[in-house]
């Protein structure tokens, strides 16, 4: 499994699915969930829709898969973040499921290149630099159960994209 860290708007990404760091109505947002819902079409919002009806809104750290509308790729997983100043430890736990749980859907499809933005650390203000060893680690935790081709990390901010390059750059010389 090759990990990539770029810096770029995730709506232009060609990929098999890019994640979208959702609210529990999956009804769109602002951020990147705005960007995604206005990119992407009616499309997403209907399919969104569809999952809302059949199972009721999407909890934190759980995610679900629509199809990408008119964006580049070929599926959305939506997941919901936890937001930083709400509840209690298990912000961190479940910031990892919404990893976790992507990665479920991505094997579930036969997802082979999958592109992460940086979930909870905008408008849910999660720390950068601790969501990101989180989202790393996760990511690494499930390597030897599904060979991906390829995890992107698209940072949008460059607070983030450095916080990403610093910590794989580390643990490279730690190993
Ligand atoms: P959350 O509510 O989970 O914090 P936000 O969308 O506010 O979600 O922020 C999550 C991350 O997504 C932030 O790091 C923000 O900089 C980033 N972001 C915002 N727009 C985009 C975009 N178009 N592509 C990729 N990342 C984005």
């Amino acid at each position: 499994m090759k990990l990539k860290i770029i810096q770029a708007d995730i709506t232009t990404i060609k990929v098999d699915a890019i994640v979208n760091a959702a609210n529990s109505s999956l009804l769109g947002g602002s951020g990147v969930d705005g960007a995604i819902h206005r990119k992407g079409g009616l499309e997403i919002l209907n399919a969104c829709r569809a999952i809302i009806s059949k199972q009721g809104k999407c909890k934190v750290g759980e995610a679900v898969i629509t199809t990408a509308g008119n964006l580049p790729s070929q599926f959305v997983i939506h997941t919901v973040g936890p937001v930083w100043n709400q509840g209690g430890i298990e912000k961190e736990q479940l910031l990892a499921n919404c990893y976790t749980n992507s990665i479920a859907l991505a094997i579930e499809n036969e997802i082979k290149i999958i592109a992460f933005p940086n979930i909870s650390t905008g408008i849910y203000k999660f720390p950068k630099e601790l969501a990101a060893r989180i989202a790393i680690q996760t990511v690494r935790n499930h390597k030897d159960a599904y060979k991906f081709k390829e995890v992107i990390f698209v940072c949008f901010d460059l607070e983030n994209f450095e916080c990403y390059k610093k910590i794989i750059k580390n643990d490279e010389n730690k190993s």
